[in-house]
């Protein structure tokens, strides 16, 4: 059977998620089984939900409050990720996919919502062939160490330091 990757995209520049995205339209291209779990603030008009979520062979979960920086209720933001995690969990050990994107679970270990460790056991213990995306800002270094696959964005230049508000179609 052949081995499969655990893929990191992290960095501070646009082009993780979507990333992620473009493997999974591949590997649909390819008639793989996917899921995503996405730990997004809250639940929105996402461009890339509409287009995959009800697509046959692609499992979409979405996390609300799954990160935050100014929540007023952290042992509620907790219980949400930590909720996300075992579905996550669930998804992984089912060894039903191909691959699964992880949408920016790198903010619940960072935030200590799951410990880095417990979450490196579950990905060393991952079946064999599945395929795992993790993204997400300041991918923690024992995370690095075991993927396969590692790749920092690095911010160039991003409109919104010119004040352009996130645009339908490009941020969303
Ligand atoms: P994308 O979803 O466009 O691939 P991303 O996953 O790399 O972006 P996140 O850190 O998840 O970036 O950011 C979430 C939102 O903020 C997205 O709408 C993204 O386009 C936007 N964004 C990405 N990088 C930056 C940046 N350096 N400054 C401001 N906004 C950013
Ligand atoms: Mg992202």
């Amino acid at each position: 059977m052949e081995k499969g990757l655990i893929i990191i995209n992290t960095g501070d520049g646009k082009g993780k998620s979507t990333a992620a995205f473009g493997i999974l339209a591949r590997a649909l291209g390819h008639d793989l089984k996917a899921g995503v779990v996405q730990f997004i603030k809250s639940p929105g008009d996402y461009g890339e939900i509409s287009f995959f979520k009800d697509r046959a062979k692609t499992d979409w979960y979405v996390v609300g409050r799954g990160f935050t920086w100014n929540s007023d209720n952290l042992e509620r933001d907790k219980e949400i990720a930590r909720k996300g995690f075992e579905t996550a969990c669930e998804m992984i050990d089912s060894d039903e996919y191909d691959l699964l994107v992880l949408d920016e679970i790198t903010y619940i270990t960072n935030y200590h919502f799951i410990e880095i460790d417990e979450f490196i056991e579950v990905l060393k213990n991952k079946p064999e062939r599945l395929n795992i995306i993790l993204t997400g800002r300041d991918a923690d270094p024992k995370l690095i160490e075991i993927a396969d696959t590692v790749t920092e964005m690095k911010k160039i230049k991003h409109c919104f330091d010119q004040g352009i508000k996130a645009k339908k179609g490009i941020e969303y």
